[in-house]
């Protein structure tokens, strides 16, 4: 099928938070609303991290830090406080079910798109690849339709990483991917499971094991075995970050470690700690040289992803009841085999630091291996098509794409073209934090004024 249209101004592939931050960006730019296409086969505003039904599943971040917009701190919650007046006060604290985060996006972007009749369409299916031809890009999606625009947003937001062994042998539901909460809600009572993976998605399968009644054996595997550690009970500290400006990484982990834990001796959260830094990140990883970048990934991003990336203190209940329960078994290992074996599966690992090989027989594998941000191996046909054809080379470490500081994707040959431009975890390698809501909503706006300055500078006629 093909269609020919009118250019769009924008559009906007993906529609997840991201793609929805950066629609509702644009609808609210001032002067003569903009025409943008959203193209997502699902339910804008889902995506991976909120398209979840289970209760269970809560943000790991409190809700008065999860506004869709930075200019409104409170707009999440006043949201919330529309169906739960009573609790106003103390909304802003809680870990609310990521569901619900979802339909507060979705309704914010039905809220825009009433404001501005007719602005935005949704267009449902999968972007495949993109050419640039003069002032416009087209479009082409799964289904053979053509779209034009004259400026273009990837919003691809994550896909999972593969298991690094086959499991293509084995009987069918007998491998899960653990995204498929439906599939491990099914799982049977007494079924023995091993999670691949001890990150926050490993985390989202024991909760629903838990909901669901789930009484089999739980084994995590995963290289170090760290598990997500809690947000502290109470508080956050903000606070600057001069002290840590341009220092090595060997001086700067040093320096994090002391700060830590003087703080846990004075009786602080070492939380806290991470707190103040979170904010300037991805100005730490700018200064960071190649050498120092590829240390962090090798030597530190274990420590640093269960210190920064941390669950409500319900989750992490779950996980304490679990595992002081002996249900939950957590093995340091690597994956080196997953065989087919009386309907179950055979796990072979060598544990850390030894040189034999381990297995676990059990009913179920389910890969939890968390977001795969390798440009090479994301599995999204757009980018694989952009890394083709050039349009797109991989960011630095070959960890998502390279853009420059506005997000514009830099070609092979190193020019960034500003009409094509990419927000949150393609941009990873650039900016290290650049998955969650704070940075999505910052780069959200960021690309909707470029885009309106842009669209407006090509439209004034030259002088
Ligand atoms: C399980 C989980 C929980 C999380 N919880 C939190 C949290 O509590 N707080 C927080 O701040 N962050 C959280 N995050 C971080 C999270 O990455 C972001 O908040 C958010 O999900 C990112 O949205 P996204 O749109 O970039 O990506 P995604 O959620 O992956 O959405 C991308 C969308 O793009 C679409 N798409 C992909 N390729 C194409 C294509 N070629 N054409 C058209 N459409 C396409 C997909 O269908 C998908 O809907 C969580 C992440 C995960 C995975």
């Amino acid at each position: 099928m093909s269609r020919s249209h009118e250019p769009y101004d924008v559009l906007v592939a993906g529609g997840g938070a991201a793609g929805v931050l950066a629609a509702l960006n644009l609808l609210r730019q001032p002067g003569a609303p903009l025409r943008v296409a959203l193209v997502e086969r699902g339910t804008p505003g889902e995506g991976i991290a909120y398209g979840t039904d289970r209760p269970e599943h809560v943000l790991n971040v409190i809700a008065k830090r999860m506004s869709a917009f930075d200019d409104v701190p409170d707009d999440l919650v006043r949201f919330l406080a529309a169906d739960d007046a009573g609790a106003a006060d103390t909304l802003g604290q809680r870990f609310v079910a990521r569901r619900d985060y979802a339909r507060y996006l979705a309704t914010r972007l039905d809220d825009a798109m009433h404001a501005t009749p007719g602005a935005l369409t949704h267009v449902r299916g999968d972007v495949v690849d993109l050419a640039h031809e003069g002032t416009s890009y087209t479009v082409t999606l799964a289904d053979g339709t053509l779209l034009h625009a004259r400026a273009v947003v990837l919003a691809l937001g994550n896909t999972l990483r593969k298991l690094p062994v086959d499991t293509g042998a084995l009987a069918r539901g007998v491998a899960i991917e653990a995204w498929d909460a439906p599939a491990i809600a099914a799982i049977g009572r007494d079924a023995d499971i091993c999670i691949v993976g001890s990150g926050l998605t490993m985390v989202d399968v024991l909760a629903t094991l838990d909901a669901t009644g789930h009484a089999g054996r739980v084994h995590v595997l995963s290289r170090h075995a760290h598990l997500p550690l809690p947000h502290a009970a109470h508080g956050s500290q903000s606070g600057d970050a001069h002290d840590l400006a341009d220092l090595s990484l060997t001086r700067l982990v040093r320096v994090v470690r002391v700060e830590a834990r003087r703080r846990m001796v004075a009786g602080e959260p070492w939380q806290w700690t991470m707190d103040r830094l979170r904010p300037h990140v991805q100005a730490l990883w700018r200064t960071l040289d190649a050498a120092d970048k590829r240390r962090f990934l090798r030597h530190v991003v274990r420590q640093w992803d269960i210190h920064r990336h941390r669950i409500a203190p319900a989750s992490a209940a779950i996980v304490d009841a679990a595992r002081a329960s002996g249900r939950l078994v957590v093995h340091a290992g690597r994956l080196t085999a997953i065989d087919p074996r009386d309907g179950g599966a055979d796990l072979r690992y060598r544990p850390r630091g030894r040189s034999d090989e381990y297995v676990l027989h059990v009913d179920h594998v389910v890969n939890a291996m968390g977001l795969e941000t390798a440009a090479q191996r994301i599995d999204n046909p757009l980018v694989r098509a952009l890394l083709a054809s050039g349009l797109a080379t991989p960011g630095p470490l070959g960890l998502g794409v390279a853009t420059n500081a506005s997000g514009a994707l830099r070609d092979r040959d190193g020019h960034a073209e500003a009409s094509l431009l990419a927000i949150g975890s393609l941009r990873i390698g650039e900016l290290w934090e650049s998955l969650a809501i704070p940075e999505l909503r910052t780069q959200a706006a960021d690309v909707a004024r470029h885009v309106r300055a842009l669209l407006d500078g090509m439209s004034t006629p030259a002088a």
